[in-house]
């Protein structure tokens, strides 16, 4: 048999998903690992001026631009990320002038000292205010498990349910 009559069988490189896709697929993996819920839930403020950029939001840009650049990550290109799904109306909380670089720093910043200290954890199962009831589901978040809940939850083959995988 030649050489020439044999099909191609090497994969095809996959196509690379457009913004809008890629923002369904990370919030829904955002979802149901639960971290966003976790982080909006741990840090939220009961008082003082609500954040105008929620943190659901800066995950899910952060996610969004982790997964389309996979190098490392620049807060600048971070921003740009930002900018664009704010354009493309995809993130739930911007405010109209778009994100700030201010304010992927800080968010940055807050969430992985909240992380460092133990203040991030799974969502509990009474109000929050209240102490924790004995068998209370909520655990506090490492950042290991931080990486690893969103990995898991990545490798869930139910995420092609979005139909984002599909050409
Ligand atoms: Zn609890």
């Amino acid at each position: 048999m030649t050489k020439r009559g044999k099909p191609d069988v090497r994969p095809k490189r996959p196509r690379p998903y457009s913004l809008p896709q890629l923002a369904s697929i990370m919030r829904l993996i955002l979802t149901r690992c639960e971290l966003a819920r976790a982080v909006e839930e741990s840090l939220r403020k009961d008082t003082g001026r609500p954040r105008e950029l929620q943190w659901s939001d800066l995950l899910l840009i952060l996610a969004v631009h982790a997964a389309r650049t996979r190098v490392e990550m620049h807060l600048v290109q971070v921003e740009e990320t930002a900018d664009e799904l704010v354009e493309l109306q995809l993130l739930s909380s911007a405010p109209e002038r778009g994100v700030t670089y201010n304010e992927i720093t800080d968010g940055v910043d807050k969430l992985s000292k909240a992380i460092q200290a133990g203040k991030v954890s799974t969502p509990h199962n009474h109000p929050r205010d209240d102490r924790c009831p004995k068998g209370c589901p909520s655990e506090v978040i490492t950042e290991p498990m931080f990486a690893s809940m969103l990995l898991t939850e990545s490798l869930r083959p139910a995420v092609d349910e979005t139909g984002c995988f599909r050409a």
